[in-house]
């Protein structure tokens, strides 16, 4: 499951990994990371953005089977603990995927945006 990147770990509605529609198509772009078997397992669930504009809103996850062009394992972390467990970086770069692949409903219009990280106490 790919949600984590770089600059959007507990903000999740912060990520920047685009979807772009071209046709019967989905192309993603972006890197994620700290993802359990990155990189190695059958299929990646990934979440991206479609409209940064509309927040949380505009993200959708997507189905992207082992082997697709473009998906490439990034940095492997050496971990303090857990090493028995595979966590790597996930670099999607122009992976195109059938439409179909993206789960569930189509990104809500009238979803308000995301709240503003409220300051820890
Ligand atoms: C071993 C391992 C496996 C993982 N596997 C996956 C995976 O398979 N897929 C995936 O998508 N991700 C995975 N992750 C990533 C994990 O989900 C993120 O590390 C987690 O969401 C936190 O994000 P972050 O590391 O960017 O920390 P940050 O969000 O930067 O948080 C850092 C610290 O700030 C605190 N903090 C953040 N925001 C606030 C706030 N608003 N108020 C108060 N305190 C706050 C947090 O509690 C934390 O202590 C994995 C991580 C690890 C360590």
């Amino acid at each position: 499951m790919c949600l984590t990147e770089p600059d959007a770990g507990s903000d999740v509605a912060n990520i920047q990994t685009t979807a772009t529609r071209d046709g019967d198509f989905y192309v993603l772009n972006g890197e994620k990371q700290f993802i359990t078997n990155g990189g190695i397992a059958d299929v990646h669930v990934v979440f991206a953005t479609e409209d940064r504009s509309k927040g949380w809103g505009g993200i959708s996850a997507f189905v992207v089977p082992k082997g697709t062009p473009g998906l490439q394992e990034g940095t492997v972390w050496k971990k303090m603990g857990i090493r028995a467990s595979h966590t790597a970086n996930v670099i999607f770069t122009d992976c195109r995927i059938p439409a179909e692949y993206k789960l569930g409903a189509p990104p809500n219009p009238a979803a308000p945006p995301a709240p503003a990280p409220s300051a820890p106490s």
